[in-house]
């Protein structure tokens, strides 16, 4: 490395941040209005337009990633969901009940200025049963004359309130300091420390794509009631199915079964169980109604995993219905809109018919494969120095930006480091990808390519 114009520490280090596992959740939760959303954009430090979602637009994105002091986390925003027919209480319940779920470590956010309300006494409630790490945060304490309203909030039995303007920043730095001494390093479902048992499978998908029905199907007359697994933590919302001669973790089954029926606010609460269910998951089943277009939805939940780093297989449903016609036009559909993940393993089936469930387990065990494979650091080197050679990078500005060496710093999923000379532009990292997955298979599975460039 060295003689390549890289010091030592810079590669060690390139590699360790490249090379990080999963990061811990942090879910913020509390009552509309009392200034979530505003909180979530100062942690994640970005102004983005998540406090200026107009109501009724489908809002998808929910979870973020942060850094502060120096530790990377996700952020899940429950700040974009409507109050809806069921009432507030009922409404608050159900959407921290799937954040809390998905959290490693919560943020409860309080109105200072209004004190503690019957729904924040029923979101405590929550929150005791949940033993998830919580973090009191009482809002819009602009200035120092709001502080003795904070401190009421001890009446909560949560600990000490942290007296905060998410609007001004006022506190925000203390609050976070301490989430970071009660977040975990790694989320609690850290991939690895449950060696040999299940494998934990997330079955997401739009409304109606055929969840319940193939949830039905599979865990069918093969259900295995498993009380006690070595490793695994008995989850009430997850359920353990034999398939295939293996028991597999199908988390976050309970979002699947029961229907909560919402008017306003649906969709974004579908959002919310899905992210939960992709954090929890270390492969992601997208089903998708292959009798219906593949839609706009379909795109965002497939995105939601990539991003999340799992291991992806798309499964097409329905296809009892399915005409010569739109067989025809499916494929079409499937190229140019799910073409940027023509790497995932594809299973057509009918939920109803029960066919191909048989080929349900041998994707999800390629893709989980995929997911998990380490090229040693002497293969890449010999590859990236062929690719190199072969097909150099396009001279810019007189000069010719190289890729010097690489080394795969983690895996589920893959993650990549290369060394440059100069910088590499977006055409020629998806060219070596490309080619990556050429040479090493890596299906079914995302994988990250950071890029460092010698100064
Ligand atoms: P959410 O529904 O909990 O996500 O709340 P929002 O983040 O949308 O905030 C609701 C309202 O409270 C907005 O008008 C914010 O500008 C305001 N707000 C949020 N945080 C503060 C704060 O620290 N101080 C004051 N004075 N207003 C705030
Ligand atoms: P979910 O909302 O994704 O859980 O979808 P459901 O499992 O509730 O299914 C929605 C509708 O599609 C129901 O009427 C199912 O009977 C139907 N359905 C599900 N899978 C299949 C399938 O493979 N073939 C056919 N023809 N219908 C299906």
């Amino acid at each position: 490395a060295a003689e390549e114009g890289f010091d030592l520490e810079d590669v060690e280090g390139a590699i360790e941040a490249a090379g990080h596992g999963p990061l811990p959740v942090l879910a913020v939760v509390g009552r509309p209005n009392v200034g979530k959303s505003t909180l979530v954009n100062r942690i994640i430090g970005r102004r983005e337009a998540v406090v200026e979602d107009k109501p009724g637009v489908t809002r998808d994105r929910v979870t973020y990633e942060a850094e502060w002091a120096g530790r990377r986390f996700k952020v899940v925003d429950t700040g974009g969901w409507e109050q809806d027919v069921l009432g507030i209480d009922a409404s608050v319940a159900a959407q921290a009940e799937y954040a809390i779920e998905a959290a490693d470590a919560v943020v409860f956010v309080v109105d200072a200025k209004v004190g503690a309300t019957d729904t924040d006494e029923a979101v405590v409630r929550l929150l005791r049963k949940a033993g998830k790490p919580v973090v009191l945060c009482a809002n819009k304490v602009d200035g120092p004359s709001g502080e003795a309203d904070a401190a009421y909030l001890w009446s909560l039995g949560l600990g000490e309130p942290y007296p905060v303007s998410a609007l001004h920043g006022r506190g925000t730095g203390d609050m976070l300091d301490q989430v970071l001494e009660v977040l975990p390093e790694a989320p609690a479902q850290t991939f690895g420390t449950a060696v040999g048992g299940p494998r934990r499978v997330a079955l997401i998908g739009r409304p109606n794509v055929g969840k319940s029905s193939l949830l039905n199907k599979v865990a069918g007359e093969e259900r295995v009631v498993v009380n006690e697994l070595a490793g695994t933590t008995r989850d009430p919302v997850d359920e353990m199915i034999e398939l295939g001669g293996k028991t597999w973790k199908f988390v976050d089954t309970a979002g699947i079964r029961k229907r909560v029926h919402l008017q306003q606010g649906a969709d974004y609460y579908a959002s919310l169980r899905t992210a939960a269910a992709v954090e929890k998951a270390e492969v992601a089943v997208v089903l998708i109604d292959a009798a219906d277009s593949i839609s706009v939805q379909d795109q965002r939940i497939v995105t939601m995993a990539v991003e999340a780093g799992r291991a992806l297989v798309l499964a097409y449903n329905k296809w009892d219905t399915l005409d010569e016609e739109r067989r025809y036009y499916l494929e079409r559909e499937i190229e140019t809109e799910l073409g940027q993940v023509a790497w995932a393993p594809r299973v057509n089936v009918s939920a109803r018919t029960g066919r191909h469930m048989e080929k349900l387990v041998p994707a999800i065990e390629t893709a989980l494969a995929g997911w998990e494979t380490r090229v040693p650091t002497g293969r890449l080197n010999a590859f990236l120095g062929e690719l190199v050679a072969a097909h150099p990078h396009p001279v810019r500005g007189g000069k010719q930006p190289r890729i010097l060496f690489g080394t795969q710093a983690g895996t589920r999923p893959p993650r990549f480091v290369l060394f440059a000379s100069g910088f590499i532009e977006a055409g020629y990292r998806r060219f070596i990808e490309r080619r990556l997955r050429e040479e090493f298979g890596f299906e079914g599975t995302p994988i990250h390519i950071s890029v460092r460039v010698r100064e």
